[in-house]
């Protein structure tokens, strides 16, 4: 792998663009939670395909698909990352957390579950916190229950995050953010009331919200246990497809107050709600859900309050 260029602030988040080798390009990225120390969480976001055959209508990597990436690809975007930080390969995070979610969908690729299997031996990491979100594709039904076994394997009590992006309780409108056959909220239910057990963490839904997204607290309630799952809300990023699909973000990322009247209907059904907004300067960066640097390469126009950090050519 090549590292072709960098975008980012250290003390925020950095963009990693490189070549796998063969001109296929992917991006990973890692990060920190100011004012959190990097000793204390330490978050690394890799890539699990090249692009994403699902083409939800908020991502910039879901333009294009040329395939999974190998085993071997998803370590030499990890191993870069922690050995650049830490040559010993022992991270004294006490939160050390590997999302694969940077581009692609995990569960299209079965070398996530041999990640998941090896990383507790790959480094010394006791904050070691890997974190799955996934959209619910349909199909990939033995994905899943590996998943489930490998987490009560090697993460049981705590030490994993599932996440299911929802978008909506309006089927209608989470077919348009998400255009491809999935898991209706039974499945995902009967699923996550399987996976979760007395000591793990709650299974997170995830909505990002845009100023016309549907949802119905009692619609999740008839599926979802407030016991189980806890929701969290995120604010549309800047990106391509979102622009031209007109979507609108309705929480704004300067401003922790926005749209407290959809929080505050979801606390009073019981559920724990996080407003996750993080920092706002990672939308200039390029490192929040949803972007891709090389599809603002692509696309001179630029985007308002998008991608506009320069890139440091290696
Ligand atoms: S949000 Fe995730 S599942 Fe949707 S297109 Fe982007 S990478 Fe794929």
């Amino acid at each position: 792998m090549q590292i072709i260029s960098t975008s980012g602030n250290p003390d925020i988040a950095t963009v990693y663009l490189a070549d796998l080798g063969d001109g296929r390009l992917i991006e990973f990225v890692e990060s920190v939670q100011p004012p959190i120390a990097r000793e204390d969480k330490w978050v690394l976001i890799i890539s699990t395909l090249q692009g994403c055959p699902v083409g939800c209508s908020i991502c910039d990597a879901g333009q294009f698909y040329r395939g999974r990436l190998s085993e071997e690809e998803l370590w030499v975007q990890l191993d870069y990352l922690v050995k650049s930080r830490y040559p010993d390969k022992k991270i004294p995070a006490s939160k050390f957390k590997i999302q694969f979610a940077r581009m692609g969908e995990p569960t299209f690729n079965q070398s996530v579950l041999t990640v998941l299997r090896k990383l507790p031996e790959r480094y010394h990491a006791p904050g070691l916190l890997p974190s799955l979100s996934t959209v619910a594709p349909a199909g990939v039904n033995s994905f899943f229950d590996q998943l489930l076994e490998v987490k009560q394997e090697y993460y049981h009590q705590g030490n994993f995050q599932l996440q299911f992006s929802l978008h909506s309780t309006n089927q209608e409108y989470r077919d348009k953010l998400i255009p491809v056959k999935k898991w209706s909220f039974s499945d995902i239910a009967r699923y996550g009331d399987r996976f979760y057990q007395p000591g793990d963490r709650k299974i997170t839904l995830n909505f990002v919200l845009t100023n016309t997204t549907p949802i119905d607290p009692n619609i999740l309630l008839n599926h979802f246990d407030p016991a189980t799952y806890l929701i969290k809300l995120t604010p549309l990023n800047p990106t391509y497809r979102s622009q031209e699909h007109e979507l609108e973000t309705a929480i704004d990322p300067y401003n922790e107050s926005t749209d407290s009247s959809i929080t505050n209907a979801l606390k009073k059904a019981g559920y724990e709600v996080i407003l996750s907004i993080g920092e706002p300067e990672e939308n200039l960066i390029g490192s929040n859900c949803g972007q891709y640097i090389q599809a603002h390469l692509r696309n001179e126009s630029g985007l308002i309050d998008g991608y506009r950090y320069p890139l440091n050519k290696y």
